[in-house]
């Protein structure tokens, strides 16, 4: 979308409370499975306006039409008093770890149903698709399809793919062509991908998912990825998991291999340039994760319309002084999708060069 039509999509938005970390899904998901083998989410019907998600042959989720009618989100919005959703795929259905024809299809599937979502109420709804990326190079195709063809703000990614860290090279192009497209990427932990044995403690929830983002963090900051991606906007779910805790030992960790390193090389520096979202269920941790990532890099984000949601959206800014409630609430959101589409104003400059 050029930038005039992007700001004007922008400014055409509700003001008011603005989530960019919800979830949806077509009821009618294709069982791409049953085409292009491997493992992936199926929907079944239980009802006209219940389903359940089948994944691995198992009944994974009771869901229901606050999944995919855009009415029945508008009624819960509008009793909590949220002004944007911005629709993201449950995290299950990336499939990373899949055989690559089938999730670029699903991912191709989805966002095509999203884009239908948003369309309904563009003044509402904003969207993050998926991609494929267990191969970046159709990674890179549907995310600048998602950007450039159906207006989205990026796309949303897993913690790893595969085996792979998000911090392998390998995946470099994807990074460096979301910085070309100032795209926002919503990095989520997927349940699917997370070590056995948290969850045969009954603790993937509560702590597999939170330590997932922060090894996805780390690696990244290590891997000097966010160096060769300037432009892109990383936004980590769940108030960035256990990361905002352990910055300091990660400073510490690398000062014991070099004690002269530069300040501005710390993670706890690096870290400033990425983003996360409220989802903390604590105002403690909610401050602090501002106070790692600034002030003006925590957006509001709920997990609708999941059981794990906060509800009413923001209850966790109860007692934040005014003006950083307002951030979060709004303010913020708005300045992570400005210029979504357009080239980072470093990069403009490369094609001017003294
Ligand atoms: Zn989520």
């Amino acid at each position: 979308m050029p930038g005039s039509a992007w700001t004007e999509r922008l400014a055409g938005l509700r003001p008011g409370r603005f989530d960019v970390h919800t979830h949806a899904i077509d009821p009618d998901l294709p069982d791409v499975g049953s085409v292009y083998g491997g493992s992936f989410p199926s929907i079944e019907r239980t009802g006209t306006r219940t389903a359940r998600m089948i994944v691995d042959g198992r009944a994974y989720r009771e869901i229901d039409e606050r999944c995919w009618s855009p009415s029945a989100r508008l009624r819960d919005m509008d009793a909590e008093g949220v002004a944007v959703q911005v629709l993201s795929p449950i995290p299950v259905t990336l499939c990373h770890e899949q055989p690559a024809d089938g999730a670029a299809e699903l991912a191709r599937v989805q966002n095509d149903f999203l884009a239908g979502m948003v369309a309904e109420a563009p003044h509402r709804f904003l969207a993050l698709g998926a991609v494929p990326m267990q191969d970046p190079a159709r990674a890179v195709a549907e995310l600048t399809r998602c950007v450039h063809e159906l207006g989205f703000l990026g796309v949303e990614i897993g913690t790893r793919v595969g085996d792979l860290e998000l911090a392998n090279p390998v995946f470099l192009p994807f990074f460096e062509a979301a910085s070309q497209l100032s795209a926002v990427i919503l990095v989520h932990p997927v349940d699917r991908a997370l070590d056995a044995r948290l969850g045969r403690l009954g603790f993937g929830f509560g702590l597999g998912m939170p330590f997932e983002t922060s090894v996805a963090a780390a690696a990244l900051l290590a891997a000097r990825t966010l160096d060769a991606a300037p432009g892109a906007r990383i936004v980590l779910a769940h108030g960035a998991g256990s990361f905002p805790a352990i910055l300091p030992r990660l400073d510490r960790g690398q000062l014991l291999v070099d004690a002269d390193m530069d300040a501005s090389q710390l993670a706890s520096a690096r870290a400033r340039r990425l983003w996360c979202d409220s989802l903390t269920y604590d105002v403690a941790s909610l401050e602090l994760a501002v106070g790692r990532f600034g002030t003006g890099h925590v957006v509001l984000g709920t997990d609708y319309p999941f059981a794990a949601r906060e509800c009413p959206a923001g209850a966790v800014f109860d007692g934040l002084d005014t003006e950083l409630r307002s951030r979060l609430e709004g303010i913020n959101a708005q300045a992570l999708c400005a210029d979504v589409g357009a080239k980072p104003p470093h990069l403009q400059q490369e094609r001017f060069p003294a």
